[in-house]
């Protein structure tokens, strides 16, 4: 779709080192195409990402956030302020990973707390969201959660939905080298742009970015980046190498 641009977001979770950081940063510095044709974004600890803005300053790949704290500011030890996020020039947040979701108690309630808190300091939440669980028997083909969609987006308005972006991630793809196929993808991302639709409208629902996460490698991300409604992909094991980041890249164009 013309009017999306696609996007590739890395997920380093907590894989990498300052060297590390530094030594990708050089690899694809000048390699990545303007933020009109591909957007490019990479997430990565807290620590790193003011040493991160720094080093693409010359460069269109945005620093994204893995996760952000609802309160702007206050007593919230060990947490980290959506208003400073923004003051270090991280662009973009990650909310909802499911292994936020998974090992650090983020329910729905969290998710749109941080959503709001986001869009309110100006940063654009990437949010993920996993496989509706009560069809987890057959959980392969289970359908986006769109109770999850819905509860992230509670209080979004008209004019802050066009700067979220919403990633299906299912679980079961997730680090186990087993991505969804394209058909099941489509699938999915169709069914988050009918709740869109549903929630907002059918033009919003055609101009929000719906990304597909979840063992995507260079040689399966073609197929699914050429589904009509997914906008890009979300990758963390094969964006940790320079390398495949660029291949990614070139694929979304
Ligand atoms: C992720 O953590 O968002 C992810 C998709 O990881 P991987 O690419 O390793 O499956």
């Amino acid at each position: 779709n013309a009017s999306r641009i696609p996007f590739v977001v890395a997920n380093w979770k907590i894989n990498k080192l300052h060297a590390d950081v530094a030594e990708f940063l050089d690899k694809v510095n000048g390699k990545v195409p303007a933020e009109n044709v591909v957007e490019t974004g990479i997430a990565a600890q807290d620590l790193f990402l003011s040493d991160m803005v720094r080093a693409t300053a010359q460069s269109p790949i945005h620093i994204v956030a893995e996760n952000v704290h609802w309160e702007d500011s206050g007593a919230y030890t060990g947490e980290t302020s959506p208003k400073a996020l923004k003051d270090i020039g991280a662009k973009y947040v990650l909310i909802g990973h499911f292994e936020r979701r998974k090992f650090f108690n983020e329910t729905d309630s969290t998710v749109n707390l941080k959503v709001t808190a986001a869009l309110r300091n100006g940063l654009r939440p990437i949010i993920d969201v996993d496989e509706d669980m009560s069809t987890y028997a057959q959980f392969m083909d289970a359908e986006p959660s769109v109770a999850q969609v819905a509860a992230a987006l509670a209080g979004v308005s008209v004019d802050q939905i066009r700067n979220v972006t919403l990633a299906y991630e299912p679980t079961w793809a997730i680090g186990s080298g087993e991505a969804a196929s394209a058909v099941q993808a489509q699938k999915a991302a169709h069914l988050i742009r009918q709740t869109l639709a549903k929630l907002y409208s059918p033009v919003i629902a055609e101009q929000v970015r719906v990304l597909y996460g979840g063992s995507v490698t260079p040689d399966n991300a073609r197929e699914i980046m050429l589904q009509k409604d997914i906008d890009g992909v979300l990758v963390g094991t094969s964006a940790l190498d320079p390398e495949k980041f660029l291949q990614l890249v070139a694929i979304a164009q």
